[in-house]
């Protein structure tokens, strides 16, 4: 049995007050949730939701990372410092890191590699852009997103850790994909971790992410191969994200 896990990605958003009271508000709210819960935090607020998080069921995470693990590279947040602030998730190769910020197939692999070094749980992020989804590449994309991971680190690696489907066009959009297209992409992940794991595709979580909202969660979190979500806008709202907690 996979337990549920939703995670919050706040992305560059909150501010000292603004944190100190979503996360006040979730930790009162969290009586009739069951699942895995988790927040993603910018850098510089790991602090304050470590000392907020650390004696509840929340868990912390980071929102990425550097590939490498000290030195001169200016502006770079390291996976031992991550560890040091509580953390025990990272978001690596979201979309926007991806888009935004030039990572590379390779660079996620480094990064991904780097938290494993330091004992984080990585939370690969996967997705299609819509145009590939439009020319038909939807599972040639996430293959080689995901194919690039394993030749880096083997599929052992992945034991117990977390993936999240997340489609580019679905991403702050408000479009979600149907829970029939989302879980079919996720039964296709895991058919491909099966090639070479099963027992390891068999534990492995994939999250769901983009414009995932407490109208839509239910149905989601429903699906056979969906096992959770990773939560962008609703997560800064305690009242939708507590909703979509419970929905899982
Ligand atoms: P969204 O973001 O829920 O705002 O679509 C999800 C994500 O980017 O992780």
């Amino acid at each position: 049995m996979r337990r549920k896990l939703v995670a919050g990605n706040w992305k560059m958003n909150g501010s000292l007050s603004a944190n100190g009271g979503l996360l006040a508000d979730i930790l009162a709210g969290l009586g009739d949730v069951t699942c895995e819960v988790v927040a993603c935090p910018p850098f510089p607020y790991l602090a304050q939701a470590q000392a907020m998080l650390s004696a509840s069921p929340v868990g912390l995470g980071a929102q990425t990372l550097s590939e490498h693990p000290a030195g001169a590279f200016t502006g770079e947040v390291g996976a031992e410092m991550l560890r040091e602030f509580g953390c025990r998730y990272v978001l690596v190769g979201h979309s926007e890191r991806r888009s935004l910020f030039g990572e590379s197939d390779a660079v996620v692999a480094a990064k991904l590699a780097a938290a494993l070094a330091v004992g984080l749980v990585p939370v690969l992020c996967l997705g299609e852009t819509l145009a590939e989804r439009e020319a038909g590449q939807t599972e040639a994309v996430v293959s080689r997103q995901l194919q690039a991971v394993l030749d880096r680190v083997g599929v052992a690696a992945l034991s117990g850790g977390v993936l999240a489907y997340e489609p580019v066009w679905a991403i702050g959009t408000g479009l979600t994909a149907t829970p029939a297209q989302a879980q079919a992409v996720h039964a296709h992940i895991r058919a491909c971790l099966a090639a070479h794991d099963a027992a390891v595709a068999a534990e492995v979580r994939i999250l769901y992410g983009g414009s995932v909202k407490p109208q839509n969660a239910q149905e989601l979190f429903g699906q056979q191969d969906i096992d959770g979500g990773l939560i962008g806008g609703a997560s800064l709202v305690a009242e939708d994200f507590l909703a979509i907690c419970r929905a899982a």
